[in-house]
């Protein structure tokens, strides 16, 4: 999962983003609007954390055009009491959420997996492939009764797989989504976390729902519903 957060306070906006990253997700910091903007309408996200106040292009003015550009991922604003906007005017701005200033960092984070679960109608909270179980809020992991271990990396890659199941997502979705922009090495990365992952979630199970599409990159077998 993939998050944007266009904040000028950079020591807030950096503090979101390492935050965030530590709780497993991907997330990038813009520090302005015209920056912010860009990324928004050129690279692809879960969610945008979005501050109204911005130099340059203001939060309400990005929002806009993300919106007339067709951009439809969910925005969280950041509103501030004695700003020019309020937090009616952000829901009026056609945010998903708001936040006001200041906010408790463990609100940022249940509002934004809120957003994730509401981003495509009914997605489910609990994740399933079959009998394989993964549980984004609880970062848990499970094949039948069986709770499977697995580091921030690989969970976060498992939980696009299943996110994405039985659809074929290329090498460049994954580093997209799992790793970030600034990844400039081997997209061979890729390939070991996956044989990670086999050999966590598959082989002792004596499965392979993780196939190899030949010049395509992976699919994850999923079958069945969500729970
Ligand atoms: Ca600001």
């Amino acid at each position: 999962m993939r998050m944007l957060i266009i904040e000028d306070e950079r020591g807030l906006a950096d503090a979101i983003a390492d935050g965030l990253v530590a709780e497993g997700f991907v997330a990038d910091a813009a520090y302005d609007g015209g920056d912010g903007l860009w990324r928004g309408l050129h690279e692809q996200y879960d969610v945008i954390v979005l501050d109204i106040m911005l130099p340059n292009i203001s939060g309400y003015e990005v929002l806009k055009r993300l919106r007339a550009a067709s951009v439809w991922t969910p925005v969280l604003m950041l509103t501030a009491k004695d700003g020019e906007y309020d937090e009616a005017d952000a829901l009026d701005l056609g945010a998903d959420d708001y936040l006001s200033k200041p906010f408790s960092y463990v609100v940022l984070v249940a509002r934004l997996r809120a957003l994730l679960r509401r981003g495509a109608p009914a997605r489910p909270a609990v994740l399933t492939a079959n009998d394989l179980c993964v549980d984004p809020a609880g970062r848990r992991c499970r094949r039948g009764e069986h709770d499977i271990d697995l580091t921030t990396r690989e969970f976060t890659l498992l939980e696009y797989l299943v996110r994405h199941r039985d659809e074929v997502v290329s090498k460049t979705d994954i580093l997209t989504h799992v790793w970030d922009e600034h990844f400039d090495g081997d997209t061979n990365i890729v390939e070991v976390y996956v044989g990670y992952l086999r050999r966590k979630i598959d082989a002792p199970f004596g499965r392979r729902t993780i196939e190899t599409v030949r010049g395509a990159g992976y699919r994850l077998r999923g079958g069945g519903g969500d729970k």
